[in-house]
């Protein structure tokens, strides 16, 4: 045998692949892994159906509808509506602990529409939203792996409980503060935060920003601004000190912090002296609390701000996400179960179509990624997702699975060619069963919670969690409404109709 060959045999053996080594947990993975091969083309139909809903956040109606009609017929408990939010999905099977919980989102984001597998801009609706992120993929991966994590659980009698939250509304940072704070993840051992990405990967530690999303709406008196401006009090002169104010105040922070504004009320016309004025600021940093102490800060700079044009201002928080805080115990059961699943097998002409699709997009026309990433910190992203508050009250694991083309920008017309191609199907399948694995490992391993629990007791002590939406903030039930009432007649004659159903 080729020296090479032996080190592939031997990985084999260490990584569990080789039938002679099997044990009760490969069997147990197996019937997983199988299930979900088997159901293929339903988990293709869940993905492809939720993609043409297109529906943007607080909208995700006819998604929330689809998934809990396919997790009804799978034997889940279904709850749609908690935390007060219509579209907010909460399934769940079996009971007691451990309990773990998939977390993730389906919205789409605003003029995301885009025919699929045309690799130019070509809306299929004008103006309309749609899936240039592929959180419709999102949907087909938790609801597979749910299902055959439940099949495992039945067969071999495991006690526990496996549940989704399908969180509304990402793209703004809606939700999860909600559900957190209705109290959904209280007896939760463990939560499995999921994303589509370019590879099969996991990490550890801070992955992303802290943000806070709030309007100050600024109220003066109008006054003709020729005739008697000294009766006026100006609003947006209130709008303009607050940020030159927040300007001033720049120099002064942390070098990690982040903040920016859009002034989203001006004034009407010059010669009528601005009653209203309104400036919209996200401010972010690399932890909560120091977030929080650039925010308070600029909240003194509104107060002054107003102190100087004798104007008043509400501050209205719209979102606030923690970072998220990935658990090292978990990653590294998910980064084993990654490696035993494996990249999908990519057929030469979906290597080629995504070099083309690269060359398109004048990017490195490196393919697929067909190697499991190694794990290890990735660099913290200055973004956010507001699924970041569910893992400060619950020991989280993150990961990405293979459904987009390497190279393409998500938030851009890009991301919406791939997801409803072979390559996304294939992605969700690996997706899914690396999920599928993680799960079985922790309802069989109390050793592993037990440690994932230590390590987040470690952190949390040193950072607790604290709300930032004050106690009497409501969700935005109308968010987006009206995007979607305009275009759902038209982005409705592409719906697909399926009835996805697990066996
Ligand atoms: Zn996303």
């Amino acid at each position: 045998m080729h020296s090479k060959n032996v080190k592939l045999l031997l990985a084999a053996v260490a990584i569990g692949f080789l039938p002679f080594v099997a044990n009760a947990a490969d069997e147990k993975k197996q019937l997983a892994w199988d299930t979900i091969d088997r159901n293929a083309q339903a988990i293709a139909d869940v993905g492809d159906s939720i993609y043409w809903f297109g529906e943007l956040g607080m909208q995700e109606f006819e998604s929330s509808k689809l998934l809990k009609a396919t997790l009804d017929a799978a034997g889940f408990k279904t709850e749609l509506g908690g935390a007060g939010m219509p579209t907010n999905l909460w399934a769940e099977w079996g009971s007691g602990r451990p309990r773990i919980v998939i977390v993730t989102e389906v919205d789409a984001l605003p003029e995301g529409s885009q025919t699929p597998d045309v690799m130019e801009h070509k809306p299929v609706v004008r103006g309309a939203p749609g899936h240039m992120e592929g959180h419709n993929t999102h949907g087909a991966v938790a609801t597979a792996a749910a299902f055959a994590v439940k099949q495992v659980m039945e067969k071999y009698k495991l006690s526990g409980s496996v549940a989704i939250s399908f969180g509304p509304s990402e793209e703004t940072l809606i939700s999860r503060p909600y559900i957190v704070r209705a109290g959904y993840f209280k007896d939760a051992d463990a939560a499995i935060y999921l994303h589509i990405g370019y590879d099969l990967a996991t990490g550890y530690g801070l992955a992303n920003y802290a943000a806070i999303s709030s309007t100050f709406t600024f109220h003066g008196k109008t006054a003709h601004a020729a005739v008697d401006p000294w009766d006026g009090k100006d609003a947006v002169d209130a709008v303009e000190l607050m940020d030159i104010g927040f300007a001033k105040l720049r120099e002064k922070l942390h070098p990690t912090y982040r903040a920016h504004r859009t002034i989203t009320m001006g004034g009407i016309q010059p010669n009528i002296i601005a009653d209203t004025g309104q400036i919209w600021w996200f401010v972010r940093d690399a932890n909560m609390p120091d977030a929080k102490e650039t925010y308070d800060k600029l909240v003194n700079i509104a107060k002054g701000a107003a102190l100087m044009t004798q104007t008043t201002y509400d501050e209205h928080i719209n979102a606030a996400g923690w970072p998220q805080l990935g658990n090292k115990a978990l990653a590294e059961v998910i980064q084993k179960n990654a490696e035993a699943v494996g990249d999908p097998e990519w057929s030469n002409e979906e290597q080629e179509y995504a070099k083309k699709f690269q060359g398109a997009l004048k990017v490195k026309q490196v393919g697929l990624i067909t190697k499991v990433a190694p794990l290890g910190s990735r660099p913290q992203s200055a973004s956010s997702n507001d699924s970041g508050d569910v893992s400060w009250v619950v020991p989280a694991g993150i990961f990405s699975f293979p459904a987009a083309v390497p190279g393409v920008q998500f938030h851009n017309w890009q991301a919406g060619v791939t997801p409803v191609s072979s390559i996304a199907h294939k992605g969700e399948v690996a997706g899914a069963k690396t999920l599928a694995a993680t799960i079985i490992d922790l309802m069989t391993s109390p050793d592993v919670l037990k440690q994932a629990k230590a390590e987040f007791d470690q952190v949390t002590t040193a950072s607790p969690y604290f709300a930032v939406l004050p106690t009497d903030a409501k969700p935005p039930l109308d968010l987006n409404a009206a995007a979607m009432a305009q275009f759902r007649p038209e982005m409705a004659k592409s719906y697909l109709h399926k009835a996805p159903r697990y066996n």
